[in-house]
């Protein structure tokens, strides 16, 4: 049951320095960072699929910096990682941090939302002091010599300056910036239709300008329809990203297992019933994106007795995403586009 897994998630930690409004692990106890021996079964867990990919992420994983390194030296040591990432807001990274990622081959993708006065609206709380060190820890990344991307989230509000915040990334110097709308904040038809034009537009400047691959698209291309196996603090393992944005009262419909206890992989009973749903939608939907796998799961999540009142948000988010998925499939398309002169704009 183990097969095929995509990433291996690990919210070590669900501590943060920031209190971002859209943030998509909103439910945190800003305590709970998770133990070497939970790690360590986990790695024991993954060994038979090794080597694996590694996404580091929280809360802010640079908050327990000295875990986080001891966590990628034993994974480095092992063997067991084909790729390690870490995700970050980069207010708290230093020169130090920068030489230890890149001596063990780390990518780093951080957090950025555009200019100031959309991290302002979009991140409550944060000063010109934060932002200054946003912008300094990306400048720092962008100038090390490792692989560094950057994630843009839109929310409603800033929607209508989504163009403008990719060229503010772009002049910043940014060449990888994967754009998504918000999860669970309210995208109503008329903030969906600002975010598409705004997307269509940013797409055309892309091809415009020349600047191909500057929007990142990973999350529409084909999954193989694999589970992620995250682990929050606690060890125990979801299957993705999107059940982190509700409480705990949905969450706990979703646990496949607790790997706290152990590295034996005792799946928890509601497990069959979830693999079974996932096989049957990868069944029905071949070539299924990870979008759409995501999407899925924030589905199944609505259904749950405690998720039904974000059943509306989560309708409206999926058919967003639907939609900036067929653009992403006509640039992805795009040099067939070109050949055969049909208009995509
Ligand atoms: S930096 Fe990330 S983890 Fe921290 S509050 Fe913002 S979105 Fe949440």
């Amino acid at each position: 049951m183990i097969k095929p897994i995509n990433h291996v998630w690990l919210f070590f930690t669900d501590r943060c320095n920031l209190g971002c409004g859209y943030c998509f692990y909103k439910y945190r106890s800003q305590q709970q960072v998770i133990t070497l021996s939970t790690f360590e079964n986990i790695l024991e867990f993954i060994r038979p699929v090794a080597p694996v990919e590694f996404v580091f992420s929280g809360g802010e994983p640079l908050v327990d910096a000295p875990r986080l390194k001891e966590m990628i030296t034993v994974i480095r040591q092992k063997g067991v990682a084909r790729y390690i990432s870490v995700q970050t807001n980069a207010t708290l990274l230093d020169e130090a941090l920068m030489g230890f990622f890149l001596c063990h081959q780390v990518n780093l993708e951080v957090g950025i939302d555009g200019d100031e006065a959309t991290t302002r609206r979009n991140r409550p709380g944060i000063g010109n002091f934060y932002y200054t060190d946003i912008i300094r820890g990306v400048k720092l990344a962008m100038g090390a010599p490792g692989s560094f991307t950057a994630t843009m989230t839109v929310h409603p509000s800033s929607a209508v300056k989504l163009l403008d915040n990719l060229k503010y990334l772009a002049a910043m110097g940014l060449k990888s910036v994967e754009v998504h709308p918000a999860f669970l904040e309210s995208w109503d038809r008329e903030s969906s239709d600002v975010f598409l034009e705004q997307y269509r537009r940013a797409c055309a400047w892309e091809l415009k300008e020349g600047l191909s691959g500057l929007i990142g698209r990973g999350y529409s291309e084909f999954s193989k329809g694999a589970w992620d196996l995250l682990a929050v603090p606690s060890g125990k393992i979801l299957a993705s990203w999107v059940f982190l944005s509700f409480p705990e009262k949905v969450r706990e419909h979703f646990y496949l297992m607790d790997l706290s206890l152990g590295f034996s992989g005792k799946f928890l009973p509601q497990a069959e019933a979830y693999f079974q749903a996932l096989q049957e939608h990868v069944g029905a939907h071949p070539n299924c994106s990870y979008r759409s796998i995501s999407n899925f799961n924030a589905l199944l999540a609505v259904k749950t007795k405690s998720g039904r009142r974000y059943e509306q948000r989560v309708k409206h988010y999926v058919d967003l995403c639907e939609q900036i998925e067929e653009i992403d499939h006509k640039i992805m398309g795009t040099s067939v586009w070109q050949r055969s002169g049909m208009k995509v704009f």
